[in-house]
């Protein structure tokens, strides 16, 4: 399986860690709220899974990439 990750803009509180773990990924916008970098690379699963369970308002929402649900990162 492979996984897309995006930032929920609304419920990010710019605790910055997925910024600091993967810059080439994350990144602040003018408000200082996490976006992904247009054209990132994609991040290995376990990696995305182990990433959106540490943010702390559970702002990284996980997608499958092929069929586009959302995927429960508690759960996999
Ligand atoms: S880890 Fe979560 S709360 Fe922190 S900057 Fe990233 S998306 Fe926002």
């Amino acid at each position: 399986m492979s996984y897309r990750i995006e930032v929920d803009g609304e419920i990010c509180i710019s605790s910055g860690r997925c910024v600091a773990e993967h810059p080439e990924v994350f990144r602040f916008d003018d408000d200082e709220v996490a976006e992904t970098v247009p054209g990132a690379p994609t991040l290995p699963d376990d990696v995305t899974l182990r990433l959106a369970r540490s943010c702390p308002s559970s702002a990284l929402l996980v997608f499958d990439a092929q069929t586009g649900d959302e995927v429960d990162v508690f759960a996999s």
